[in-house]
């Protein structure tokens, strides 16, 4: 009796240790074994970044593109997304433990190839048309926007992704991408609790600041530009590939005049989101 006691006692010391532990254990993995009980302090997720996308095609083609040989991303967005039982369906086409190829040359503060650290998201919409040489975009449904919410809030929740790091293809690559565009809704998101945004008192501050300024100091504009995480180069002049940063951070943050011409107001949003960001 003594000894089963005893065999009972070690086991619940073993059962509470265990609880108290996390979930370390020895455990077999094919023809080895595996102790994890030994866990690190030093690691952070491998996922830091949430990247949006537009298509450009159909739903057919979009589809069929992105499950091809030379483009991929992990979820996809359909503008009337399938119901089952009441909730909408996304597309997931890639694991989000495996790289995407999404992004491509791309650049975050210090950071390159973001598809090795992002999530991608695709929504399916054409992008714009051309009438004459201006721009139509067409609108995202409610439907996919709603979905893309409550898909991005459960990512962005899972892998800890800091709300500067909620980003579009535009943001990462400027000179070469527009997507998602002008009418992507940043600031509804942002309401949603997806992404950064600035707070409005804090740009109407800086807005009475930047009006004083007679001219615009374009290697201040550039040096903040980069301090928030774009590319951009620091030449103290305002050149194609500063404009079209200019205008990728305008398609974002101030959707209301995206022309690529620095503004106070552009500036004074710049300010907000460096104080709230970075300092
Ligand atoms: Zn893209």
């Amino acid at each position: 009796m003594f000894r089963y006691g005893r065999v009972i006692y070690f086991l619940m010391l073993f059962v509470i240790a265990g609880l108290f532990s996390g979930c370390g254990s020895v455990h077999e993995r094919g023809n080895y074994w595996v102790d994890d009980s030994h866990a690190a302090l030093g690691n952070e997720p491998r996922v830091n970044f949430l990247i949006f996308h537009y298509t450009a095609e159909d739903e057919a083609n979009s589809l069929t593109v992105l499950t091809g040989e030379n483009v991929s991303v992990h979820y996809l967005i359909n503008p009337l997304p399938d119901e089952i039982s009441g909730k909408p369906v996304v597309l997931q086409l890639v694991p989000e433990d495996r790289r995407a190829w999404h992004a491509g040359a791309s650049f975050w503060r210090g950071r390159m190839n973001l598809n090795d650290t992002s999530i991608g998201i695709e929504l399916v919409n054409p992008g714009y048309h051309k009438v004459g040489t201006e721009r139509r975009w067409e609108p995202y449904t409610d439907e996919q926007i709603a979905l893309l919410i409550t898909l991005s809030d459960d990512i962005i929740k899972r892998n800890q992704i800091k709300p500067e790091n909620v980003l579009g293809h535009s943001d990462i690559s400027p000179q070469r991408k527009v997507d998602p565009g002008p009418l992507f809704p940043w600031q509804k998101l942002a309401q949603a609790g997806i992404g950064a945004w600035p707070d409005a008192k804090r740009v109407t501050h800086y807005l009475a600041i930047r009006q004083l300024e007679i001219t615009t100091d374009i290697a201040v504009l550039q040096n903040n530009l980069n301090r928030y995480g774009y590319q951009v180069p620091l030449t103290g002049m305002l050149d194609d590939e500063t404009r079209r940063v200019v205008k990728a951070f305008q398609m974002h943050f101030r959707q209301a005049d995206y022309s690529g011409i620095p503004d106070a107001e552009t500036l004074a949003i710049l300010d907000a989101l460096l104080e709230k960001y970075r300092s």
